[in-house]
């Protein structure tokens, strides 16, 4: 990361924090937000699920929330869930659910948190959907892992977790977990991690992505790549032709918002493609981290903004301000 990109990311973090700050982008970043965000209610991020159903993309289905302060929060974001995966069934919507471990109580009380997935994974699997469990920073790697582990041992096969090729465990993790023919989405990694626990050059983290994903190819494990990469993107491409592996035996991943016209391009050319769609009325830090991640986002979501304006179809319009 450049001088100028931390700069910017510190600063936009830095001003999060000052409640004036913080009191006019909730005001004002709601409009921001839609480039991010597919609406406050189940209604309005269903809506969209149907709209990129019908340009060829899945989804999976995020219920904002993060930084609970008692289990009574987690017990509520766990109803929201079972919600939402009914609303998916009565919809017929092609996609699956993500949700954070920490938002069903993983840092307050890691039994109570493991009940609470296990509700949603149950209610998923009556449905006949898939839960993945998000992977969150490192103090909460090996919870989240034995928590899906023991699912799975549960006959709870309908649920699966994310590598985070940053990592220096998760080669070994990914060889264990592959095994157990538990399913993993694989990314880069999100958090900020010390050098004893993470790669932390580009160029390492990228060969041990590209390591995990050819592992999971190589070993006949559905593999989901969540990445805006093209150089990834492109690889993987080439490497599914060369060894004969079909398109449907992997799926790339991308973000809601982010390369658009990438993820319907995919779809075109018959890959799979599953887009990472948040919503709900806890949307701020998620739409700062996605600004603070790079200046161009930013610039896309004015961009947006002024287009949305012109034409009225901001989807937090219609009457919710
Ligand atoms: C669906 C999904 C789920 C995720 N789940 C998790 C999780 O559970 N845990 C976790 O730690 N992390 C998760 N992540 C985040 C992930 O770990 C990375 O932090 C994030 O995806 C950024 O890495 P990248 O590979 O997408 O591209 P980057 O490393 O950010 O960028 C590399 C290159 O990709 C291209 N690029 C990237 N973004 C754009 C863009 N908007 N427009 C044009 N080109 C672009 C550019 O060429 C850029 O130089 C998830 C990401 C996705 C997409």
């Amino acid at each position: 990361m450049g001088i100028a990109s931390t700069w910017y990311r510190k600063t936009l973090l830095t001003v999060t924090g000052i409640p004036l700050v913080e009191k006019l982008g909730v005001t004002y970043g709601k409009r921001l937000a839609g480039r991010f965000i597919a609406g406050e209610t189940l209604e309005e991020a269903l809506d969209e699920v149907g709209r990129l159903g019908s340009l060829g993309i899945m989804a999976t289905l995020d219920h904002l929330g993060e930084g609970i302060r008692d289990l009574s929060e987690a017990a509520a974001y766990k109803e929201q869930y079972i919600k939402l995966i009914t609303g998916i069934a009565e919809r017929k919507a092609n996609s699956n659910v993500s949700l954070k471990p920490t938002q069903m109580g993983l840092a307050l009380d890691q039994p109570a948190c493991y009940g609470n997935i296990r509700d949603v994974v149950k209610h998923a699997r009556r449905h006949r959907n898939f839960v993945r469990i998000d992977m969150e920073n490192s103090p909460f790697t090996q919870a989240t892992i034995d928590m899906v582990r023991r699912l799975h041992k549960e006959g709870l096969t309908n649920v699966g977790t994310v590598l985070q090729a940053y990592l220096h465990r998760t080669e070994q993790d990914a060889a264990e977990l592959i095994g157990e023919r538990i399913s993993l989405r694989l990314v880069k990694g999100a958090y900020k991690e010390p050098a004893s626990l993470a790669y932390q050059k580009t160029s390492e983290i990228l060969d041990s992505f590209r390591r995990m994903i050819a592992l999971h190819l190589e070993k006949k494990a559905y593999t989901a790549i969540a990445t805006h990469d093209d150089n990834v993107i492109g690889w993987v491409k080439a490497y599914a032709r060369t060894k004969g592996i079909p398109k449907h035996a992997f799926e790339f991943q991308m973000l809601y918002g982010l390369r658009m016209s990438e993820q319907e391009k995919l779809a075109k050319e018959g890959y799979r493609i599953r887009c990472y769609v948040p919503y709900g009325v806890m949307w701020y830090p998620y739409f700062t981290r996605r600004l603070a991640e790079k200046p161009a986002n930013l610039m896309m979501v004015l961009k947006h903004m002024s287009v949305k304006k012109r034409n009225r179809l901001s989807p937090f319009s219609g009457g919710k301000g």
